[in-house]
């Protein structure tokens, strides 16, 4: 199945400039079979996302995008504590080393190579320093590509890759209109929930379908 793994809406996502209906629309028109929703450390209350699901006859999965110690880490799957608590990595890895839920690490070297950070005067570390650090094991996919990340994101992930090998996966991230699907991952299915998601992700049956690099 190819599917967005990654997307926020308005206003649940204060930074995204896009509804629900407008990235569904969207999907379809990319050919997506789902799409996932993935707001900052909050997720729908009760069945909405579901009912929403169900309303715009469209395949919508649960996640959320979730601020930890050592950045953003998509979680897909029950989590036990309250999110706006926040978590440490490896709190959030032992937790999940006991459940069924999977962790997805997107732009993964947006702190150390992202836009911000070369204009800031950072020099971009060697792709063996990236694969060194703690995330890209502790998770169980890396975000190669993005909407919201750089050419040089891209070729850096790719590169640590490379050096240590993960299986990765390839999402939107859209924030705006026209984008859910512009970036999408092959996931072995059939998924119809975020458990279903959340097992291929673990068993590393996903492949980045629609990237640039
Ligand atoms: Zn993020
Ligand atoms: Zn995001």
């Amino acid at each position: 199945m190819l599917i967005d793994l990654h997307a926020h809406t308005a206003p649940r996502s204060n930074c995204s400039r896009t509804t629900l209906e407008e990235l569904v629309e969207t999907a379809r028109s990319n050919g997506l079979d789902a799409l996932c929703i993935t707001e900052h450390d909050v997720r729908w209350p009760g069945t909405e996302l579901e009912d929403a699901s169900r309303l715009l006859g469209f395949p919508l999965i649960p996640g959320v995008e979730l601020t930890t110690d050592v950045g953003h880490v998509l979680v897909f799957g029950p989590l036990r504590k309250p999110l706006w608590l926040g978590y440490k990595l490896e709190e959030l890895v032992e937790e999940c080393e006991r459940s069924d839920t999977a962790l997805v690490l997107p732009h993964p070297v947006r702190r150390l190579a992202g836009e911000r950070a070369i204009k800031g005067g950072r020099v971009p570390p060697l792709p063996a320093e990236v694969a060194a650090l703690p995330q890209w094991e502790a998770v169980h996919a890396i975000e190669v590509a993005s909407t919201q990340t750089t050419t040089l994101e891209h070729t850096l992930t790719a590169a640590a890759l490379a050096v240590v090998h993960r299986p990765a996966v390839a999402s939107s991230d859209a924030h705006g209109p026209g984008l859910a699907g512009a970036y999408a991952t092959e996931v072995d299915g059939p998924i119809h929930t975020a458990e279903d998601l959340a097992a291929q992700i673990r068993a590393g049956h996903v492949r980045p379908a629609r990237h640039p690099v």
